[in-house]
């Protein structure tokens, strides 16, 4: 199984990185998890075929983190894709997702491909794959903005995910609220933690050390300009935890046994 890094920047747009998404890969089966603005030439750039990607997990609705939905839907259909699209997103966010498509002119009878859209609930494994199951927990990074929903319709939904595949038990933050997302999936006993660095400090995530090994964690979803500032704290942790945090890039490529 591989764990490829399709986008680290943070919310600010970057010439030199994409937003973020990782794509969880093996022998038959790819599992893109978010898909912001840009998607699309974030994989060509990777040389990652649109149609190679089974299955879609849309942790919240921020445009860095869904907003390239329509553009990557549409190039499949241009690819004539013809297999069909699972799109997994909390209960709450299947709605919005839909008329999102709808709003672009995407008319779901007129694809070249189904697209199943799948209902998540909190706390409740769903298996994306043969050898991926995964959890969702929401965590509190839109909690802040519920006084904004006028109309009422929004449901502040943000997944963080527990992605379980062999004896590896990864929590991909998304993004979070605060430190104590960071611990959302600990009753899991994560192996990895791919932690957003954009809202939270290094000196935060620190805290989180020593870790149970093996486990380690990788930062990502940050600012170019963080990256002077991230390199220097990960060099100044103490010997023993040098190899405990590592800093991801665009491209980065982690494999797992399963
Ligand atoms: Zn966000």
């Amino acid at each position: 199984m591989k764990l490829q890094f399709i986008g680290t920047a943070s919310a600010k747009t970057s010439l030199k990185r994409f937003h973020s998404s990782v794509l969880l890969k093996d022998k038959d089966q790819s599992i893109l998890i978010d898909t912001g603005e840009a998607v699309t030439k974030a994989l060509l750039s990777q040389y990652i075929y649109f149609n190679s990607i089974d299955s879609i997990i849309i942790t919240h609705l921020h445009a860095d983190h869904y907003s390239g939905l329509p553009a990557l839907i549409t190039q499949m259909h241009l690819d004539n894709r013809t297999e069909v699209l699972n799109i997994y997103a909390d209960i709450t966010l299947i709605e919005n997702l839909q008329d999102f498509l709808y709003n672009s002119y995407i008319f779901l009878k007129r694809l070249s491909f189904q697209i199943n859209f799948i209902a998540t609930e909190v706390n409740v494994e769903f298996s994306v794959s043969e050898n991926v199951k995964v959890v969702s927990i929401n965590n509190s990074h839109l909690k802040k903005y519920s006084d904004f929903d006028v109309k009422k319709r929004l449901s502040f939904t943000s997944s963080s995910l527990l992605l379980n595949f062999g004896n590896n038990r990864i929590h991909y933050s998304g993004d979070i609220g605060g430190f104590s997302d960071l611990q959302l999936m600990d009753k899991f006993n994560p192996t990895l933690l791919i932690a957003e660095t954009a809202h939270i400090t290094f000196s935060e995530i620190k805290q989180l050390l020593p870790l149970p090994f093996p486990h380690k964690i990788i930062l990502t979803h940050y600012s170019d300009e963080d990256i002077p500032e991230l390199k220097k704290s990960i060099l100044s942790l103490p010997d023993e935890f040098e190899d405990k945090i590592l800093l991801a890039e665009d491209g980065l490529t982690l494999n797992f046994q399963v």
